[in-house]
């Protein structure tokens, strides 16, 4: 299967998830699962959905053009053995993880102009799923040129290990962002997250930097 096959089903699959978890949040079946709930329901408006879908374009254009120019560097199409892959896509995870950390704590949090950058995601007090593409397109561009950055340092490294790394990064952004507490199989670790993450929309100046595992907030003092 080629890169491009195994880039299409994850994005096709992370755009059902996330309509799917956008519904569930307004479904009955949620009214007991919301970690907050909105004093007043703000429909979303022609400004949020011009931001949601240039996103997705930029998400989708940058995913296939960064991998398609940087493929030989990036890539290598042979299988591997299970561990192997394992390895690989743990070391581009963990090292994304703590990239992002740093990142998103000091410049996106602290630093002038990119911290204006940032202030366009946290206008959204209340995540939920759909959420998760509300951005300011520099800060969508720059997490996703950091994927890249990390997995050539990684890299050279499976098709098959980056597909799954790009599962566990598109599926973790939407999933943090539900707004959901749901107790059961698979969502109970996964509503931590979210829980951790909707925490950090409260404020600009709430901790929980972190987007992949707690790990890092833990180790330097910033989880809430
Ligand atoms: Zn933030
Ligand atoms: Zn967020």
């Amino acid at each position: 299967m080629s890169l491009y096959v195994l880039l299409s089903i994850v994005l096709a699959l992370s755009g059902a998830l996330l309509i799917g978890l956008t519904l569930l949040f307004r479904m009955p079946v949620a009214d007991n699962h919301r970690i907050r709930e909105e004093p007043v329901r703000t429909p979303k408006g022609p400004n949020f959905w011009r931001i949601a879908v240039f996103n997705s374009v930029l998400s989708i254009s940058m995913v296939y053009g960064l991998t398609y120019l940087l493929y030989a560097f990036l890539f290598y199409e042979e299988g591997a053995s299970p561990w192997r892959m394992l390895l690989e896509g743990a070391g581009i995870l963990i090292t994304y993880d703590f990239a992002y950390y740093l990142v998103h704590r000091y410049p996106f949090h602290q630093w002038g102009p990119l911290k204006r950058v940032h202030a366009v995601h946290h206008t959204v007090r209340y995540p939920t799923a759909y959420d998760s593409l509300y951005m300011h397109p520099l800060e969508n561009a720059i997490g996703l040129v950091l994927l890249m950055l990390c997995t050539l340092l990684v890299g050279p490294v499976s098709i098959y290990s980056f597909a799954g790394v790009f599962v566990v990064y598109s599926f973790l952004n939407i999933l943090n962002h539900t707004g959901l507490d749901l107790p059961f199989f698979p969502f109970r670790t996964l509503s931590h997250l979210a829980r951790k993450h909707d925490r950090h929309h409260v404020s600009m100046r709430s901790g929980n930097y972190a987007s992949i595992t707690p790990l890092f907030d833990l180790l330097f003092g910033t989880a809430e």
